[in-house]
């Protein structure tokens, strides 16, 4: 069997987006199904958009969701080095060689002279594409171009009357006409190569047996199979994954929910939950279950299930796995995630003693369950700990004006009252002996309670409430509470 080598190539011009990490994701998949390897390669061509900060990103995401390369920049290999800068004279190489055999050649156009081709072309109803030109010049013309200090840029001459199939994994054959295809610049002025060329000889020179990326770069593979071809280098499988739409069928923008990785990482999901719905945006299990781990994934991953039609990013979906992950995930995790968003709130200091430890503890205890991200925690406790309290509803104020409301509350303050430490196991029984005394059903003492001091009907266990409010703003709550309906408290 042929040596599976996948590959992920961002260029570093911005944070890792949902859609990278789900290229990346697929290629891992593949590589560690099939055995096979991830090389990493970093193509900063794009001088001035490319930043290292970008670089460090893509790579610091990828690690947080658990996607590990075997060949990069970072850790080397065989076939490095593995970011396009350090490859130039590489490039070079080829390029004299194409222009040697008359398969690429100098164009002096300058800007202004291709804008009126463009236009030319448009106005004639054309798909705007390169006249050529350059294509044929002669010894003298380039010299005088030179004299004018024109800088060249290198183009590819496309065959003409040519059909390019484009065998894809996942969509079948596609095919394009060549003569659609204008002469491409491979090299730009500044001798930088340009994407579609230097991608062809990385791929190449790497041993990439499979390209699996976005669906928007399809209609770049004819140009590069070209170039495959003028080469003569072997053309790897292709597979191109289907774009990423929103909910309402657009593409995937920033109006959809956040776009980067690291975005979801400071929203507190948990990078599990990221793989596990990435995966699903193009992939389909065979089962019905939809929770996997990283490792699940790998044992299921084929490229069959890889579907063509667009995948669409559900927000909504994405936080019920993650959901499903919080309550999954060790309390110890959830409280050293949750820590820093309730410190930069302000309800844990930046040096938490033991006592406030106790105090995260029992929040993440109270909020986890209803947690579709961590970051969550501080609204939940806002509304917990907010000044205001009010029934929600009619139903909630209704409860409170139950014959039974004072009562209830005096014998629960009574009680609460005496407790030499607040905690969740002593308040638990709280409830049970005042249904006792007072001969109550348990709703008619939870209800009223809980509506006192949330205004809520429904939402965390009462005895992980009470302990984080304290005594104190739990006896201010059941007063004004009972205050609202002519009572006291005693
Ligand atoms: N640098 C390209 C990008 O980030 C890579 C495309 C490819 O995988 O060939 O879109």
């Amino acid at each position: 069997m042929e040596d599976v080598r996948v590959r992920f190539a961002p260029s570093p011009t911005g944070p890792l987006h949902i859609g990278g990490a789900r290229s990346a994701l697929f290629n891992y998949l593949l590589a560690r199904r099939l055995g096979g390897k991830l090389v990493l390669r970093i193509e900063d061509t794009d001088l001035e958009r490319s930043s290292r900060e970008s670089e460090v990103n893509i790579m610091d995401s990828l690690k947080w969701l658990g996607i590990s390369w075997d060949e990069g920049p970072d850790v080397g290999g065989s076939y490095g080095p593995y970011r396009q800068t350090e490859r130039l004279d590489t490039y070079r190489n080829f390029t004299q060689k194409l222009l040697d055999e008359g398969k690429a050649y100098y164009c002096y156009c300058t800007e202004e002279e291709l804008e009126e081709e463009r236009k030319a072309c448009l106005a004639r109803g054309e798909m705007p594409r390169y006249s050529g030109k350059c294509s044929n010049l002669t010894p003298e013309e380039k010299k005088r171009y030179e004299a004018e200090g024109r800088k060249p840029v290198i183009r590819f001459r496309v065959p003409k009357d040519q059909e390019i199939v484009v065998q894809d994994l996942v969509r079948g054959n596609v095919s394009f006409d060549s003569n659609g295809i204008g002469d491409f610049v491979i090299v730009k002025s500044d001798g930088i190569p340009t994407y579609n060329y230097a991608v062809v000889i990385d791929d190449s020179l790497m041993k990439i047996s499979h390209v699996m990326r976005a669906e928007e770069h399809l209609s770049n593979t004819p140009r590069q199979i070209l170039i495959y071809q003028a080469l003569g280098f072997e053309v790897p499988k292709f597979a191109h994954i289907s774009l990423i739409l929103g909910k309402d069928r657009t593409k995937m923008s920033k109006r959809h929910g956040a776009t980067s990785v690291v975005q979801y990482k400071e929203l507190g999901y948990l990078p599990e939950a990221v793989v596990n719905f990435l995966a699903l945006l193009g992939w389909s299990p065979e089962g019905e279950e939809e929770i996997f781990t990283m490792e699940e994934i790998i044992e299921q991953f084929s490229l069959d299930r890889v579907a063509k039609n667009p995948a669409v990013f559900d927000m909504d979906k994405l936080k019920w796995i993650n959901g499903i992950y919080i309550r999954k995930t060790e309390k110890e995790r959830i409280i050293k995630l949750a820590l820093p968003y309730l410190q930069k709130a302000d309800f844990v200091s930046k040096k938490p003693g033991q006592e406030e430890m106790e105090w995260v503890e029992l929040v993440v205890d109270a909020l986890a369950e209803s947690l579709s991200a961590v970051s969550e925690i501080v609204e939940h406790l806002g509304m917990l700990k907010s000044e205001e309290i009010a029934p929600e509803n009619e139903e909630a104020e209704n409860i409170l004006k139950e014959d039974t409301f004072p009562t209830v509350v005096n014998s629960f303050w009574q009680k609460l009252k005496d407790l030499p430490e607040v905690k969740p196991e002593n308040v638990k029984p709280l409830f049970k002996a005042v249904t006792k005394e007072l001969k109550l059903g348990g709703k008619k003492v939870y209800m009223p309670l809980r509506i006192a001091l949330t205004g809520e009907m429904h939402g965390p266990e009462l005895f992980y409430i009470i302990p984080i409010l304290g005594k104190d703003l739990t006896y201010k709550r059941l007063q004004k509470a009972v205050e609202s309906v002519g009572a006291q408290l005693n």
